[in-house]
Protein backbone atom coordinates (compact mmCIF):
# COMPACT_ATOMS: atom_id res chain seq x y z
CA UNK A 1 0.00 0.00 0.00
CA UNK A 2 1.28 3.14 -0.45
CA UNK A 3 1.68 5.95 1.65
CA UNK A 4 -0.52 8.93 0.97
CA UNK A 5 -1.75 11.50 3.26
CA UNK A 6 -5.55 12.56 1.27
CA UNK A 7 -6.68 16.10 2.36
CA UNK A 8 -10.12 16.58 2.06
CA UNK A 9 -11.91 20.31 2.16
CA UNK A 10 -14.79 20.06 4.36
CA UNK A 11 -17.51 23.32 4.03
CA UNK A 12 -16.29 26.44 2.47
CA UNK A 13 -12.41 26.66 2.57
CA UNK A 14 -10.34 28.87 0.07
CA UNK A 15 -7.90 25.84 -2.11
CA UNK A 16 -4.94 27.89 -1.67
CA UNK A 17 -5.06 27.07 2.05
CA UNK A 18 -4.63 23.49 0.82
CA UNK A 19 -2.26 23.79 -2.00
CA UNK A 20 -0.21 25.46 1.02
CA UNK A 21 -0.01 22.71 3.39
CA UNK A 22 0.33 20.27 0.14
CA UNK A 23 3.69 21.93 -0.50
CA UNK A 24 4.20 22.09 3.14
CA UNK A 25 3.67 18.48 4.40
CA UNK A 26 5.54 17.53 1.25
CA UNK A 27 8.47 19.02 2.32
CA UNK A 28 7.84 18.02 6.02
CA UNK A 29 7.25 14.26 4.87
CA UNK A 30 10.07 13.73 2.48
CA UNK A 31 12.45 11.25 4.09
CA UNK A 32 9.09 9.35 5.19
CA UNK A 33 8.12 8.66 1.42
CA UNK A 34 4.46 9.98 1.76
CA UNK A 35 2.71 11.40 -0.82
CA UNK A 36 0.14 13.89 -0.24
CA UNK A 37 -2.80 14.33 -2.05
CA UNK A 38 -5.52 16.96 -2.52
CA UNK A 39 -9.20 15.03 -3.28
CA UNK A 40 -11.19 17.09 -5.57
CA UNK A 41 -14.53 17.06 -4.43
CA UNK A 42 -15.47 19.16 -1.18
CA UNK A 43 -17.82 17.42 1.31
CA UNK A 44 -20.77 19.63 2.43
CA UNK A 45 -21.03 20.61 6.15
CA UNK A 46 -24.20 18.89 7.73
CA UNK A 47 -26.58 21.18 10.05
CA UNK A 48 -26.81 17.89 12.10
CA UNK A 49 -23.24 18.78 12.96
CA UNK A 50 -24.03 21.91 14.17
CA UNK A 51 -23.65 22.58 17.82
CA UNK A 52 -26.69 25.66 18.27
CA UNK A 53 -25.51 25.83 22.10
CA UNK A 54 -21.81 26.16 21.09
CA UNK A 55 -22.45 28.04 17.79
CA UNK A 56 -19.62 25.69 16.21
CA UNK A 57 -19.38 21.90 14.89
CA UNK A 58 -18.95 18.83 16.83
CA UNK A 59 -15.52 17.69 15.77
CA UNK A 60 -16.19 14.27 16.42
CA UNK A 61 -19.53 13.84 14.55
CA UNK A 62 -17.56 15.34 11.51
CA UNK A 63 -14.84 12.96 11.98
CA UNK A 64 -17.26 10.10 12.28
CA UNK A 65 -18.61 11.25 8.99
CA UNK A 66 -15.11 11.47 7.25
CA UNK A 67 -14.25 8.00 8.17
CA UNK A 68 -17.98 6.79 6.95
CA UNK A 69 -16.85 8.49 3.58
CA UNK A 70 -13.62 7.42 2.94
CA UNK A 71 -14.49 3.73 3.98
CA UNK A 72 -13.93 0.97 1.12
CA UNK A 73 -11.43 3.69 -0.21
CA UNK A 74 -8.32 2.31 1.22
CA UNK A 75 -7.13 5.26 1.87
CA UNK A 76 -4.04 5.14 3.91
CA UNK A 77 -4.32 8.48 6.11
CA UNK A 78 -7.00 11.42 5.56
CA UNK A 79 -6.73 14.86 7.11
CA UNK A 80 -10.04 16.73 7.00
CA UNK A 81 -9.33 20.98 6.67
CA UNK A 82 -12.34 22.77 7.47
CA UNK A 83 -12.40 26.97 8.08
CA UNK A 84 -15.41 26.83 10.67
CA UNK A 85 -14.93 26.73 14.27
CA UNK A 86 -15.30 23.33 16.31
CA UNK A 87 -15.47 22.09 19.47
CA UNK A 88 -14.48 18.65 20.82
CA UNK A 89 -16.68 16.96 23.88
CA UNK A 90 -16.29 19.23 27.11
CA UNK A 91 -13.55 21.38 25.52
CA UNK A 92 -15.30 24.70 24.32
CA UNK A 93 -12.81 24.40 21.28
CA UNK A 94 -10.40 22.80 19.46
CA UNK A 95 -7.49 22.96 17.08
CA UNK A 96 -8.01 19.72 15.51
CA UNK A 97 -8.88 15.85 16.61
CA UNK A 98 -7.40 12.39 15.68
CA UNK A 99 -7.77 9.00 16.12
CA UNK A 100 -4.37 7.45 17.28
CA UNK A 101 -4.53 4.27 15.18
CA UNK A 102 -6.13 0.87 15.69
CA UNK A 103 -4.49 -0.73 12.40
CA UNK A 104 -1.24 0.90 10.67
CA UNK A 105 -2.88 0.83 6.92
CA UNK A 106 -5.56 3.94 8.21
CA UNK A 107 -5.78 6.97 9.89
CA UNK A 108 -7.88 10.14 9.95
CA UNK A 109 -7.45 13.69 11.34
CA UNK A 110 -9.42 16.87 11.25
CA UNK A 111 -8.34 20.44 11.86
CA UNK A 112 -9.82 23.44 11.32
CA UNK A 113 -7.87 27.05 10.47
CA UNK A 114 -10.59 29.48 11.86
CA UNK A 115 -8.68 30.05 14.94
CA UNK A 116 -5.28 30.18 13.54
CA UNK A 117 -5.68 33.31 11.74
CA UNK A 118 -4.88 36.75 13.49
CA UNK A 119 -8.32 37.55 12.36
CA UNK A 120 -10.31 35.65 14.33
CA UNK A 121 -8.90 37.96 17.19
CA UNK A 122 -9.38 40.98 15.69
CA UNK A 123 -5.79 41.67 15.04
CA UNK A 124 -4.24 42.27 11.42
CA UNK A 125 -3.70 38.95 9.21
CA UNK A 126 -0.38 37.69 8.79
CA UNK A 127 -0.01 35.22 6.04
CA UNK A 128 3.33 33.46 6.96
CA UNK A 129 2.33 33.02 10.54
CA UNK A 130 -0.88 31.64 9.32
CA UNK A 131 0.68 29.26 7.01
CA UNK A 132 3.05 28.16 9.87
CA UNK A 133 0.24 27.56 12.21
CA UNK A 134 -2.03 25.40 9.86
CA UNK A 135 1.29 23.34 9.27
CA UNK A 136 1.81 22.93 13.01
CA UNK A 137 -1.87 21.76 13.85
CA UNK A 138 -1.42 19.24 10.45
CA UNK A 139 1.52 17.21 11.68
CA UNK A 140 0.44 17.26 15.37
CA UNK A 141 -2.62 15.69 13.86
CA UNK A 142 -0.75 13.65 11.50
CA UNK A 143 1.52 12.34 14.18
CA UNK A 144 -1.33 10.84 16.54
CA UNK A 145 -2.74 8.87 13.16
CA UNK A 146 1.11 7.38 13.12
CA UNK A 147 0.54 6.70 16.90
CA UNK A 148 2.45 9.36 18.46
CA UNK A 149 1.07 11.04 21.94
CA UNK A 150 1.18 14.37 23.57
CA UNK A 151 5.06 15.17 24.25
CA UNK A 152 6.29 17.56 26.84
CA UNK A 153 9.30 18.05 24.90
CA UNK A 154 9.95 21.15 22.55
CA UNK A 155 8.14 19.12 20.17
CA UNK A 156 5.25 19.84 17.35
CA UNK A 157 3.44 16.85 19.75
CA UNK A 158 2.88 19.34 22.59
CA UNK A 159 -1.03 19.50 23.63
CA UNK A 160 -1.84 23.32 22.46
CA UNK A 161 -4.46 25.00 24.59
CA UNK A 162 -4.17 28.32 23.21
CA UNK A 163 -2.60 29.91 19.99
CA UNK A 164 -0.03 30.78 21.79
CA UNK A 165 1.33 26.96 22.86
CA UNK A 166 0.80 26.66 18.83
CA UNK A 167 3.14 30.02 18.09
CA UNK A 168 5.73 28.63 20.89
CA UNK A 169 5.86 24.76 19.78
CA UNK A 170 8.48 24.02 16.73
CA UNK A 171 7.06 22.95 13.30
CA UNK A 172 8.66 19.58 14.23
CA UNK A 173 8.54 16.16 15.82
CA UNK A 174 11.13 15.79 19.14
CA UNK A 175 14.19 13.32 18.36
CA UNK A 176 11.85 10.64 21.03
CA UNK A 177 8.70 11.35 18.49
CA UNK A 178 10.92 11.21 15.08
CA UNK A 179 12.19 7.92 16.41
CA UNK A 180 9.01 6.48 17.07
CA UNK A 181 7.80 7.86 14.07
CA UNK A 182 10.17 6.09 12.08
CA UNK A 183 9.61 3.07 13.80
CA UNK A 184 5.91 3.09 12.88
CA UNK A 185 6.61 3.94 9.18
CA UNK A 186 9.29 1.10 8.61
CA UNK A 187 7.31 -1.82 9.86
CA UNK A 188 4.36 -1.03 7.83
CA UNK A 189 3.63 -2.63 4.70
ZN1 LIG B 1 -3.04 16.34 20.27
ZN1 LIG C 1 8.05 14.92 21.03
Amino acid sequence: MKKIIHLQRIGDIDPRILIVLQKNLKWFFKNNNIKINILPEKLPLLESEYGPYQRQYDALKVKKRLIKHVNNKNYYRILGVMDVDIFSRFLNFVFGVADMPKNKSFGSALISVTRLREKFYRRSENVAQFELRVLKEAIHELGHTFGLEHCENLCVMRYSNSLDDTDKKPPNYCETCLKKLNDFLDDFD
